[in-house]
C-alpha cells in the first residue's frame, strides 16, 4: 500500500517528467491537474482511512486465531452513560478499552478509577477532541498526547500507550507527534456508526454481521442509545462464545 511519502515522491516525479516532456512535445495542461487531483484524492483517502497506514502505522485488528474481540468506547468518560456501560460489561464478564478525551478524564477521575478497578483499559483520545484537531501543528498535537498520556498513566497506575486519533483522521502533524510520544495507534475493523444512526436495531444488525475473531469494535459511551446497543451486542457475543477482552489482551495474549 502506498504511504504519504511514496505517493508525494511519485507525484512530484510524474510532474517533473511531464514538465521535461513539455519542452519537446505539445502537452495537454490537464495532465498536471490530473496528477495533482490524484495525489489529493489518495491523500484524503489516506487521512480518513486508518487501516491504509498512509501517514502512520495503526493497529486495526487482532489475531483471528482465538475467539476474542476487543470492544472499544470513544469520547468518554461520561457521568451518565459510562456507569451504564460499566454495569453491562460487569454483567457479561466483559473487559473493554475506553479511549478517553483528556479533559473529560480530568473531570471524571473517580469514574475513571472505577473503570480501571473493574479491569478495563484506558487509552488516549487526545486532550481536547477539538473540531480543529486535524489542523493543529505537531507541537500542539504532541502536547495534547502527552497531557492525556500523563492522565491515563496517573489513573491506570501503569503506562499505557494506546492512542486513537479523534475522528480516526491522521495527517503529517499527528504522525510526527506519534514518532515523539511513541503511542500505539489503534483503529478498528468493525464500525458501528452508533453516533450517527438513531436506530439501535440497525446498529446491532451491522455489528453482529461484521463481528469476527480478532475484531476491534468501535462504540461510543457518550449517547443514550449505547445501553441498548451494548446489551444486544454482549448477549450476541456471549451466545456465540466470544471472549470480550481489552485491546492489549487481544493483541498480545491471544
Ligand atoms: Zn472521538
Amino acid at each position: 500500500m502506498l504511504n504519504h511519502r511514496a505517493t508525494s515522491f511519485l507525484a512530484i516525479l510524474v510532474l517533473l517528467v511531464l514538465a521535461i516532456a513539455h519542452q519537446f512535445v505539445p502537452l495537454w495542461m490537464g495532465w498536471y491537474l490530473l496528477v495533482a487531483l490524484l495525489w489529493l484524492g489518495i491523500t484524503v483517502y489516506g487521512s480518513f482511512t486508518l487501516r491504509s497506514n498512509y501517514f502512520l502505522t495503526a493497529v486495526t485488528q487482532g489475531p483471528s486465531t482465538a475467539k476474542k474481540v476487543a470492544i472499544t468506547f470513544d469520547d468518554g468518560p461520561n457521568s451518565t452513560y459510562t456507569p451504564q456501560v460499566l454495569q453491562l460489561l460487569a454483567q457479561y464478564n466483559a473487559k473493554a478499552t475506553f479511549f478517553c478525551i483528556g479533559k473529560r478524564l480530568e473531570s471524571q477521575i473517580d469514574l475513571a478509577k472505577q473503570m480501571v478497578a473493574a479491569g478495563h483499559e484506558l487509552g488516549n483520545h487526545s486532550y481536547s477532541h477539538s473540531w480543529f484537531f486535524d489542523f493543529f501543528g505537531k507541537k500542539r498535537v504532541t502536547n495534547e498526547l502527552k497531557r492525556t498520556n500523563a492522565l491515563v498513566s496517573e489513573v491506570s497506575k501503569q503506562s499505557n500507550d494506546l492512542f486513537r486519533p479523534p475522528y480516526g483522521v491522521t495527517n503529517p502533524a499527528i504522525a510526527k507527534a506519534i514518532s515523539e510520544t511513541n503511542n500505539t495507534v489503534v483503529g478498528w475493523n468493525v464500525r458501528s456508526f452508533d453516533t450517527v444512526s438513531k436506530d439501535p436495531k440497525a446498529v446491532i444488525n451491522r455489528l453482529t454481521k461484521k463481528v469476527q475473531p480478532g475484531a476491534i469494535i468501535l462504540l461510543h459511551d457518550s449517547h443514550d442509545r449505547i445501553q441498548s446497543i451494548l446489551e444486544h451486542l454482549l448477549l450476541f457475543l456471549q451466545q456465540q462464545g466470544y471472549e470480550m477482552v481489552t485491546v492489549n489482551e487481544l493483541l498480545y495474549d491471544s
